[in-house]
């Protein structure tokens, strides 16, 4: 018996009224089978007296609009995202794109024959005539660069171009719930920019142990798209953490006549860092969702250097500016090694790596922060690390420990210059402040 039927009884017996099943059965149909109708009819006519409604037609002449000549031929423009499991053909179909010729060419050209290497949404851009002859074809392939098809008067031609950009300013902030890294996923911030983020505060905030739940960032960065989908993203223009007890502020400031800009404080000290605390790049394909660039502490007396945990194929970043005194595979137990000389008495060493960056050799200069290999299981190890030694006179010192010259200020004659402009900065990173506060009140 359904459910119902046993709950409904339930109820009767309740209420004292002796009832047969049979007679429970047949009246639940009675009524179930009116309230069907019911709903279906709901939908289609209105309740009330039926209305009789006369049609009639009635012929009228009215002026017809005058087009432009050239309108029933003009192109129209389509636009569609690809989907995934998606083909040429369906896409094309629903771009309105009805042309054998030009399908023989997209089978046939080199260049556009890459058109079937579909990246699910991304878009695809087609001109058309009404008949659905193709007369231009766009699409935004994932290494950035853009596809395009025109028609000529001899047939099709096929191009690849790099694909224009327009830069946008993006602002972001948030509140550290569960770990930093958290926080940087729930709103997005590319890999790119949170790299950026720890390189810029990473003399100032242990990003492994000095962030607490609670604290709160904010961040302004460059973004470029391409058709309104960002392509890549540039640099962070400014930049704030704060807890309960302080502010730090970093902004990016290029002085009048200048190519190069750094990161300063709002009252003008300079955040460059004469050395990176950091030679591993944190790549979310070699590291999972976790940073694992944490130096592994071992006694510094048997060690003398500072090992980086990361898997093989993680990128390896000289940490300033030199230039390459050794780059070899010896059997010094290093295995596949670098040595940088920097200005000075200091120089740096990067072992067991599983590659070098293609054109490197003795002699060679390198910037801070440029790719010189990476990471690997060369020489003495048990598994992937980097091993990272810091000299100074050739002798390995612990840099941790060290106090390392700092970048000057902002020279007194750009000060007039940059003022006003920090003065922007720090309106802007506090009204996202206000804004993240707000939220996570
Ligand atoms: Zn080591």
């Amino acid at each position: 018996m359904p459910r119902i039927i046993q709950d409904f009884m339930k109820r009767m017996s309740n209420h004292s009224v002796s009832i047969t099943p049979q007679f429970v059965y047949r009246s639940w149909l009675v009524v179930l089978i009116p309230t069907c109708i019911t709903l279906t009819a709901y939908g289609v006519a209105e309740f009330g007296p039926k209305e009789e409604i006369a049609i009639s037609t009635r012929t009228e002449a009215i002026a017809t609009p005058i087009l432009p000549s050239n309108f029933p031929d003009s192109p129209i423009w389509h636009e569609d995202v690809i989907r995934a499991g998606d083909t040429l053909s369906a896409v094309l179909n629903r771009l309105n794109v009805d042309d054998a010729q030009a399908n023989l060419f997209i089978r046939s050209d080199p260049i556009a024959k890459s058109l079937f290497e579909l990246h699910p949404s991304r878009s695809l851009r087609a001109k058309t005539d009404r008949q659905g002859k193709l007369l231009e074809l766009h699409y935004l392939n994932n290494k950035n660069q853009e596809l395009s098809i025109k028609r000529q008067n001899t047939g099709f031609i096929a191009s690849i171009s790099e694909a224009t950009t327009q830069q946008h300013t993006v602002v972001k902030s948030g509140t550290i719930t569960s770990s930093f890294y958290a926080s940087t996923d729930r709103l997005d911030i590319p890999d790119s920019i949170t790299t950026q983020l720890i390189e810029i505060f990473s003399g100032q905030i242990d990003f492994h142990r000095g962030l607490k739940v609670g604290d709160r960032f904010s961040l302004v960065y460059e973004s470029f798209t391409h058709d309104g989908i960002e392509i890549k993203t540039g640099k962070i223009l400014a930049a704030e953490f704060s807890d309960q007890y302080k502010t730090l502020q970093a902004m990016w400031y290029t002085p009048p006549g200048s190519k190069e800009g750094a990161y300063y404080t709002p009252d003008g000290k300079s955040l460059k860092q004469s050395f990176l605390k950091n030679p591993v790049e944190f790549s979310r394909v070699s590291s999972g969702f976790q940073m694992r660039f944490h130096p592994v502490l071992k006694s510094w007396k048997q060690h003398k250097g500072i090992d980086f945990a990361a898997s093989t194929g993680t990128k390896i970043m000289s940490t300033a500016d030199g230039v390459i005194s050794k780059i070899t595979q010896d059997n010094s137990g290093y295995g596949k090694h670098i040595e940088i000389n920097h200005a000075g008495k200091y120089s740096t060493l990067y072992a067991h790596m599983s590659a070098f960056s293609p054109g490197l050799k003795p002699g060679s200069k390198v910037k801070q922060g440029e790719v010189i290999g990476l990471v690997g299981a060369t020489g003495r190890v048990t598994g992937p690390h980097l091993h990272y030694e810091f000299k100074i006179n050739g002798q390995q010192v612990n840099p941790v420990a060290l106090q390392l010259p700092t970048a000057q200020p902002i020279e007194s004659r750009y000060l007039a210059h940059f003022q006003p402009i920090a003065a922007q900065t720090i309106n802007q990173l506090a009204f996202l402040q206000r804004i993240e506060q707000a939220r996570a009140e």
